[in-house]
């Protein structure tokens, strides 16, 4: 029997990419899920496309702490635990530091960052009680390597990885477990976040070019063989990467 059956699962960034496949694929193994992000009629299509699934969604801002624990009201209201977040939400609005995009610079600390931060501020306190928990981040391979046009993005996603593995060492004796997956190129709307027209063009060809850029479905894969692995084993990270991908 899977290890997932059962599992009550919270997605923030639900509505579509990785998120939306790995809803797909944990509804398929059972768990039993709430889901949530900025646009409802994606999650709506999303939850009435998967019939047989013990699943509710949730409107939800990442960047908005008491909607998040709205989210995580309604998963312990339905279920009365928790047994993972997956902080999935992200935007990657890539441009050069000259355009100073101040506006763009403060949505991405806001939703990478703090998105991240008020997802665990609302499930530590359960989880802590419930002495058990899984804690799951996208990072990216950008969250180990600068590239020109991604330094604020990748200062978001070093972030991300620093906070994962705080949360490791200060919780391992509560039995807490922390994931980051980090995917290198995958073919998904985030591309539609980057503004700059150039920059956009080229980092979408290149993650749509056959062999340069992976699927949702495989970053998926990832995250569910990190949730069904035993309490007693903690994957830190999965860096998955389309098999031509030089960085
Ligand atoms: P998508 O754009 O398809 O998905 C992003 C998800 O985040 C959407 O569900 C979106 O929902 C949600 N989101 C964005 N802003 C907010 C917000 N303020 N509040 C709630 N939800 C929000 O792209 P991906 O699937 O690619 O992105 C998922 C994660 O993967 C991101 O963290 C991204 O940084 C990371 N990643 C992606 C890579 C890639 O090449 N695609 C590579 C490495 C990492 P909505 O707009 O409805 O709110």
């Amino acid at each position: 029997m899977s290890n997932i059956r059962g599992k009550v699962v919270i997605i923030m960034g639900a509505s579509s990419g990785i998120g939306e496949a790995t809803t797909k694929k944990l509804a398929q193994e059972e768990a039993k899920l709430v889901i949530a992000a900025r646009r409802e009629d994606r999650l709506k299509a999303l939850v009435e496309s998967l019939p047989n699934a013990n699943i509710s969604y949730l409107k939800s801002d990442v960047t908005n702490k008491e909607e998040v624990k709205a989210v995580v009201d309604l998963a312990i209201e339905k279920y009365g635990r928790v047994d993972v977040l997956y902080n999935n939400a992200g935007v990657m609005p890539l441009a050069p530091l000259s355009e100073t995009r101040f506006d763009e610079w403060r949505q991405m600390l806001d939703i990478n960052i703090m998105g991240v931060l008020n997802g665990l501020a609302a499930v530590l306190p359960i989880m802590k009680k419930q002495q058990s928990g899984h804690v799951v981040a996208t990072d990216s391979v950008a969250g180990h390597a600068v590239w020109p046009g991604s330094a604020v993005y990748s200062g978001t996603k070093f972030a991300v990885r620093a906070i994962m593995e705080g949360l490791r060492q200060e919780e391992r004796e509560t039995s807490i477990r922390s994931t980051m997956i980090s995917p290198g190129a995958v073919d998904t709307e985030l591309y539609d976040t980057i503004n700059d027209p150039e920059v956009q063009e080229s980092a979408r060809n290149s993650a749509r070019t056959e062999g340069y850029g992976i699927k949702s479905e495989d970053v998926a894969d990832a995250v569910v063989y990190a949730i069904g692995t035993p309490e007693t084993v903690s994957i830190s990270e999965i860096l998955i990467r389309p098999t031509k991908q030089a960085l």
